[in-house]
């Protein structure tokens, strides 16, 4: 697999690849240690393939469990700390883990509970154990699972082979860098989230470096600056938002990091202003906007942005399918729109996915085989629309939204407001600034009065939600009605409800 060959022909090598809080952990170390960890899982349950799940952040000793379960032929499944213990605890059930890494103590439940403790006794005792390539986990094997936004209210797991992961690195790796020089790449994405792939996977099987942002540091803009000061980073990986954080400070320029090459921007909405932003502030540093869904591995489109898309009254392209990926865009009888004309984008390629882990009824849903291009298939639930090569972004056709750059179906938080105590009926809507959404308001009818104010009602409201779903579910605003306004169907007239924000 083309990833941990990387990562064994740079062990031979003095390069580093990981900077953590000044933490540095070399190819040959890392090397070492995810072989050490593998040992340890096939040691213990052989070649059963299980999925491992590792609950952290960006502890230094995440990358050697997520290279060590695809050593030892195992999917690794992230869980971030945004994702409370109890949503943690079910995923780890969904998939069965019988191996689990929890560096916070949650209470997982597993055959085997490593703490980060435990974790190093393991590696220390495992240490100088080699694992052979056979065991690696390859061709339809499950390389990760990530889970997602559920509209049920739980989350869903989707899965990614290492051939979809192969795929991506045939088409877009040469995006990333061609130059096989060791250089550094930001570490910023969760690894719970598809964008983290870029870097984890792409940058390392080049021999590059990764450098660490973490959530602390994005929450002190003076210890991020610092830290992209000190990053000597020549390719920035990250969704919009991220970057949108840092544009107010003016010290956001290219003194701040000389050697940036490029940005790739993945996952939401790439905004003129932003653009116009990083043309004027990094005049040396290409713009690549890419879009995709974790179900097609990431990303399926990549394109430089240009001066004429810039200045172009369209919006910034979603970019050029890649190379092997077919797009197709339907109306809502399936059939072909004419170019310009806007409809629901399909995929067809061979990074689309399997399906959703252990939910066939989804799956069936959204995959499909197209046999006009060999290919699997994937319905986005994008509307799209295309201009010569390049395809634009209108929107999606249902009720899930970006926040931040983080994905969010708007019925995953209403089915958790109704599990909480004295709520019987729950409505979220997505309050936008301009193209994006800025936060999420909900109106809640209560089952009996409560005699509480609304501030003090809707702080409790938001300590329960806080124990299910990941902070960035939580609706800013929670507003208790009466009654709601129904449309003609019964239906929560959402349109109405706006009015009221
Ligand atoms: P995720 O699975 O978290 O990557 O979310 C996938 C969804 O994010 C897509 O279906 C789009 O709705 C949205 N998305 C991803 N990339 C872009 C982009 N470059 N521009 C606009 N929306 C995007």
């Amino acid at each position: 697999m083309f990833l941990l060959e990387g990562i064994k022909k740079y062990a031979k090598t003095d390069r580093t690849a990981l900077i953590n809080r000044g933490e540095r952990l070399s190819f040959a170390e890392l090397d070492a240690l995810s072989d050490a960890f593998a040992a340890w899982l096939l040691d213990r349950f052989g070649d059963d393939r299980t999925p491992v799940v590792i609950y952290g952040h960006k502890e230094t000793l995440m990358l050697p469990c997520i290279y060590g379960a695809l050593k030892s032929g195992r999917a690794y499944v992230p869980v971030d700390t945004t994702v409370p213990p109890d949503r943690a605890r079910q995923i780890a059930e969904d998939v069965r883990a019988k191996a689990a890494v929890d560096f916070y103590d949650t209470g997982m439940v597993a055959d085997e509970l490593l703490n980060a403790d435990k974790l190093r006794e393991v590696l220390e005792k495992y240490r100088g154990r080699e694992v052979s390539s056979e065991n690696w986990a390859k061709g339809s094997d499950f390389a990760y699972i990530l889970f997602t936004s559920g509209s049920t209210g739980k989350p869903k797991g989707v899965p990614i082979a290492v051939e979809n992961v192969e795929n991506l690195e045939r088409e877009f790796g040469r995006f990333v860098d061609e130059s096989g020089e060791e250089k550094v790449i930001l570490n910023q994405i969760s690894y719970s989230f598809d964008v983290s792939v870029v870097s984890v996977w792409l940058g390392m099987s080049r021999g590059m470096t990764l450098y660490t942002i973490d959530h602390e540091m994005v929450e002190n803009l003076g210890e991020l600056f610092e830290n992209l000061e000190k990053s000597g980073v020549s390719v920035w990986v990250s969704t919009p938002s991220f970057a949108e954080m840092c544009t107010p400070s003016e010290k956001f320029d290219a003194s701040l990091m000389p050697k940036l090459e490029k940005f790739i921007f993945c996952g939401e909405v790439l905004t003129h202003k932003l653009v116009d932003r990083l043309f004027e502030s990094f005049p040396q540093s290409k713009v690549i906007n890419t879009y995709g869904p974790t179900e097609a591995t990431v990303l399926v489109t990549a394109s430089e942005i240009t001066a004429e898309m810039a200045a172009d009254e369209l919006q910034i392209p979603i970019g050029e399918p890649l190379g092997e990926v077919r797009f197709r865009i339907v109306d809502e009888e399936g059939k072909e729109v004419p170019e310009g004309e806007q409809g629901e984008l399909l995929i067809l390629s061979k990074s689309v996915g399997p399906g959703y882990f252990g939910r066939p009824d989804l799956t069936a849903k959204s995959f499909f085989f197209d046999d006009a291009t060999g290919r699997r298939g994937y319905r986005t639930g994008d509307a799209a629309f295309r201009h010569g090569n390049l395809y634009y972004y209108c929107g999606r056709l249902d009720n899930q939204i970006k926040l931040n750059g983080f994905r969010v179906e708007i019925e995953d938080v209403e089915n958790n407001l109704v599990k909480v105590e004295n709520i019987s009926r729950a409505a979220v809507l997505p309050v936008y600034d301009g193209e994006k959404v800025q936060s999420l308001a909900a109106f809640v009818l209560l089952e009996k009065p409560d005699g509480l104010t609304n501030l003090k009602r809707s702080i409790k409201i938001k300590e329960a939600l806080r124990e299910v779903l990941p902070s960035y579910m939580v609706p800013r605003k929670i507003t208790a009605v009466e009654s709601f306004p129904l449309n003609t169907n019964g239906k929560v007239d959402r349109k109405k409800l706006k009015e009221l924000l």
